[in-house]
């Protein structure tokens, strides 16, 4: 019990307007980070393990309708909520995770139970939901995960044929709402986990990079642990998550270097927008990102609380 504590959180990158951000919004918004990351730093100070720690912010921000993970989550092309999450614990490499899931309130909760309870790592649609129902999760209405917000953006998507918007109603319609945690508990573990409900649209029972060890959410002791937001379509494509860790371990990057020379690099060049969190071994904690903003809080080793949501803050 000797190293250092240490969390960050995430709720979404991309574009976010000063012009359009009411105050109340901004409270609202603010005050649900600062939950999170407090709900997860309360675990790891009290002796907890890192993944407990970084499922338990993602909880708060997946019950918060402000972000896209839980309720709150995008409307796919046929007006349904499906959710992807996934989790990775660094002491072994062991990960689980879940996509296009409908009816579970935390899809976070699940993938940690694909982790420790079954012989796999990625569990989809039906057969996720059947193995959740077997492990006492309760069925959760469409009803509960709707927002008004969700259907208006739905429907000004289907307008223009488009999965992105290029007009926006609310000051963050061109984000990508996903939600993320990082953490370092007192035993040196390192753990991330992200959930999502995806891109505004999607079709196909498309899957992005939440869902994907390597891509979205990566985590391995001495190391680093990652979990990234933006459009999963590039993200998956330059496996960011663990481009982070590979950098570090083979270049000997600091975790702000590995970070930024993916995001600002080749990431961006490709034409991906987002950003990342990462938390290295010590407890250093960066946000990358190569957007206008993304919603993030940490707590560090030194107990300092941060809360932010501007890129140039
Ligand atoms: N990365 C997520 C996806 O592509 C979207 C997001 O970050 O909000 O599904």
């Amino acid at each position: 019990m000797n190293s250092p504590i240490s969390i960050a959180i995430h709720g979404g990158a991309g574009t976010i307007l000063r012009e359009q951000m009411s105050d109340s919004l901004k409270a609202a918004i603010l005050s649900d980070l600062e939950s999170a990351v407090r709900a997860g730093h309360r675990l790891l100070a009290a002796g907890g393990d890192a993944l407990d720690a970084a499922v338990a912010a993602v909880k708060v921000l997946e019950d918060s309708p402000h972000f896209n993970a839980g309720k709150g989550s995008v409307l796919t092309h046929k007006e349904f909520v499906e959710m992807d999450a996934s989790v990775m614990h660094g002491a072994r490499c062991d990960a689980g995770a879940v996509a296009g899931v409908r009816h579970i309130k935390n899809p976070v909760e699940l993938a940690r139970s694909v982790m420790q309870q079954s012989d796999h790592v990625l569990l989809i649609g039906e057969g996720a939901e059947a193995f959740a129902f077997e492990h006492g999760y309760a069925y959760t209405e469409q009803d509960y995960f709707f927002t008004e917000r969700r259907y208006e953006q739905l429907q000004s998507m289907k307008e223009k044929g488009m999965f992105a918007l290029s007009e926006s109603r609310y000051p963050d319609d061109n984000k990508y709402g996903t939600v993320g945690a990082v953490a370092l508990d007192a035993h040196g573990n390192l753990a991330a986990a992200t959930s999502t409900g995806g891109i505004t649209n999607k079709k196909y029972g498309r899957v992005g990079d939440s869902a994907l060890i390597g891509a979205g959410t990566y985590a391995e002791n001495g190391v680093v642990a990652v979990s990234t937001t933006g459009m999963g379509e590039y993200f998956i494509r330059k496996t960011v998550a663990v481009d982070v860790a590979a950098r570090m371990r083979y270049l000997k990057e600091s975790v702000q270097q590995a970070s930024d020379s993916i995001i600002q690099g080749e990431l961006k060049a490709l034409g991906g927008e987002g950003g990342l969190i990462a938390l290295d071994a010590h407890g250093q904690v960066h946000f990358a990102m190569n957007s206008s903003g993304m919603y993030r809080a940490s707590i560090d080793a030194t107990g300092h609380v941060c809360v932010k949501i501007y890129a140039d803050e």
